[in-house]
């Protein structure tokens, strides 16, 4: 058992807006929305980062991204959508429980200007 947020939501502690899951992820609303459209996606197992994810993890990661597309079409998201990890500290990550972000509903700004 672990106290982190997001094992929390998947044991259904905390309350989340859930629009997925299956037996090893979950999708639910983030609650500080930055875009029209914006999920998060997690696998139910409790990997804090996607630096911590190992060789075993490959393929739960690989169906949890290809999950997306079909969560952001049936969002509203169908004409393109942004996926983001952000990955410790650095990467300015503040849930410590690794997920990906889905993004979109409208355009979305350039994330980087070079
Ligand atoms: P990150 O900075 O990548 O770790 O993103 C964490 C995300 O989790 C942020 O976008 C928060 O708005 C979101 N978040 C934090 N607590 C909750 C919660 N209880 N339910 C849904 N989303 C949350
Ligand atoms: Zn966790």
């Amino acid at each position: 058992m672990t106290d982190c947020l997001f094992c929390r939501i998947v044991r259904g502690e905390i309350p989340a807006t859930r629009v997925y899951e299956d037996d090893e992820m979950l999708a639910f609303k983030d609650i500080h929305p930055k875009a029209a459209v914006h999920l998060l996606l997690i696998p139910k197992k409790h990997i804090a980062t996607l630096a911590d994810a190992g060789a075993d993890d490959a393929p739960l990661l690989g169906r949890l991204l290809a999950r997306a597309p079909q969560l952001a079409r049936e969002h509203g998201a169908g004409e393109g959508f942004r996926t983001i990890i952000n990955t410790g500290r650095d990467g300015g990550q503040e849930v410590y429980h690794l997920h990906l972000h889905i993004l979109g509903g409208q355009a979305m700004p350039a994330l980087i200007k070079y």
